[in-house]
């Protein structure tokens, strides 16, 4: 049973997509791998995996870092603590674009405009989505 979407938009196209390709089910640059309307992946599929976070290395939006890792042949780049005030989450759910500050900042683990959970777990490894702020000294980019 799905719930109640707003639009009424057929979702029948529920297929995999093995290219690599910006998903046309969204608007913004979104891959990974069994990606549904909500965005859930091959990898994280329970109902509160709802969002995708856009990377900074490619500024595409993935579902999860492996899915990052498995459409793309370079290493993932935390989305930079400069450019937080900038969209870098989807809430798969209502399709709202968040700021990394807005999603980092909510303290609940739901989406501010629709209230979908969203996964708790998420946090335990935010640091491979956003870049921290801690005693991590980053001098210099390390170019591989
Ligand atoms: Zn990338
Ligand atoms: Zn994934
Ligand atoms: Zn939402």
């Amino acid at each position: 049973m799905t719930g109640s979407t707003p639009m009424a938009t057929p979702s029948t196209d529920r297929e995999t997509t093995t290219a690599p390709d910006a998903d046309p089910r969204f608007e913004v640059p979104l891959r990974g791998i069994d990606v549904d309307p909500e965005t859930r992946c091959a990898h994280w599929d329970d109902p509160v995996d709802v969002i995708a976070l856009r990377f900074g290395c490619c500024e595409a939006y993935y579902p999860c870092d492996a899915c990052h890792d498995a459409a793309t042949d370079h290493e993932a780049v935390p989305w930079p603590r400069e450019r937080f005030d900038e969209s870098a989450v989807l809430c798969g759910v209502c399709r709202t674009t968040l700021t990394a500050r807005e999603y980092l900042n909510a303290g609940e683990d739901a989406c501010p405009v629709c209230g979908a959970a969203f996964n708790p777990g998420c946090r335990k490894h935010r640091d491979r989505y956003f870049e921290g702020e801690g005693p991590h000294d980053e001098d210099g980019d390390d170019d591989l």
